[in-house]
């Protein structure tokens, strides 16, 4: 990857600026961030070496660019046309653009952007729901070819399941704030985005920890050199079909706690089985429930993304459909949020029996009540 800084300097304008990292590292040194000024490296895109080559080269990846600002400031207008010029010369290269003002967007494409440019990815930050449900939209109407969201640092939960499901967002990237004054980022944000990604087919990249970090109910201080690699060897990112989930280490939960945290919920614990049920499973006799039960969940649970993920599950129509409401095994994220097995995983055999074993425990159970 390159970085590509043509101007410095930035307007702080959202909950996520707040410890803007421009600023902190310009205050370190004395310097005022608010004052936006070209750099040196304006053109780098068509800076060339003695032998006459482009000096930045497409196998060196990604260009980043606008990093210690924002492409889209309005203190930058001036200067912007002539980067679209060199971004348009340079096909051969791919560009990263983050923003903040995405809302900005139409007012600042030249004249021949048309539906966007192949060589341009425009990457939208999102922090909390209020910035997502704003600025997504725009995103999502917004004339381009490549299209990412990026909520970094996160700052609450964000639910962004309905734009993804339009299919146009081609990679989420998740992460917390670095520095010392950093809010809190919580593990469980990060997986519920990160199922929505499952759910949608979407890449996904936890980026790093943030210096604040809580996990299973523990608040943890990271040093600024392991937020990266803690988030990396967490192994929560996503891509379909690139099976990262394999190795993510989870623990189902013993079966005495799972029954106490099921009949803790309204929901869960309203499930019964009808004298109508009862006489189904007596009809069939248990080892036939238990093969519909196999077959239940090998087909509408164990793929990595399974078809309908969340309503795979009908409510009544069989007593297995009501145990696994009851029992939180209707879909992958129950799966994932009651019993740890990851979404995205591939269940093997022995998730399979286990998760059998709960449902069919659950059958065995509700046939003896009166
Ligand atoms: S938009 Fe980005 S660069 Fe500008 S102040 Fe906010 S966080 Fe800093
Ligand atoms: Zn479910």
């Amino acid at each position: 990857m390159s970085i590509w800084n043509p101007w410095h300097g930035c307007k702080k304008i959202s909950p996520g600026c707040v410890n803007c990292y421009v600023y902190r590292r310009d205050e370190s040194i004395g310097k005022d961030a608010s004052e936006v000024t070209k750099t040196g490296d304006f053109d780098l895109p068509i800076k060339k070496n003695r032998q006459g080559e482009y000096k930045l080269k497409p196998e060196e990846g990604i260009v980043f660019s606008c990093m210690t600002s924002d492409f889209f400031l309005k203190e930058a207008d001036i200067w912007r046309d002539r980067c679209w010029d060199m971004i348009r010369e340079r096909k051969d290269l791919e560009f990263h653009i983050i923003t903040k003002r995405i809302d900005r967007f139409k007012d600042c494409i030249p004249s021949d952007w048309n539906d966007g440019w192949d060589n341009v990815t425009i990457c939208s930050t999102c922090e909390d729901q209020d910035r997502a449900d704003y600025r997504i939209p725009i995103l999502l109407e917004s004339p381009v070819k490549h299209r990412e969201i990026i909520m970094e640092p996160m700052l609450s939960e964000i639910k962004i399941d309905r734009y993804l499901e339009t299919h146009l967002i081609e990679h989420v990237v998740c992460g917390g704030e670095s520095g010392d004054n950093a809010r809190l980022c919580d593990f469980n944000w990060i997986k519920e985005v990160r199922r929505e990604c499952v759910r949608t087919a979407t890449p996904f990249t936890f980026k790093q920890t943030g210096s604040l970090f809580k996990k299973d109910g523990h608040t943890y201080r990271i040093e600024r050199k392991n937020q990266m690699s803690q988030a990396r060897k967490s192994c929560y990112s996503y891509v379909p079909g690139m099976n990262f989930a394999e190795s993510i280490p989870y623990k189902t939960p013993s079966r005495e706690s799972l029954v106490k945290r099921l009949a803790q919920s309204d929901f869960r614990s309203k499930f019964k089985l009808t004298e109508e049920d009862k006489q189904y499973v007596l009809e069939k006799g248990i080892e036939k429930i238990r093969d519909h039960t196999r077959d239940f969940i090998s087909q509408r649970l164990a793929p990595e993304n399974p078809e309908n993920d969340g309503k795979q599950t009908p409510m009544k129509g069989h007593p297995v459909f009501k145990a696994q409401h009851a029992t939180a095994t209707c879909c992958r994220s129950c799966l994932e949020k009651w019993h740890n097995i990851p979404s995205g995983k591939i269940l093997n055999k022995q998730d399979q029996d286990y998760i059998t074993d709960v449902i069919m425990d659950w059958i065995n159970g509700k046939m003896k009540d009166e």
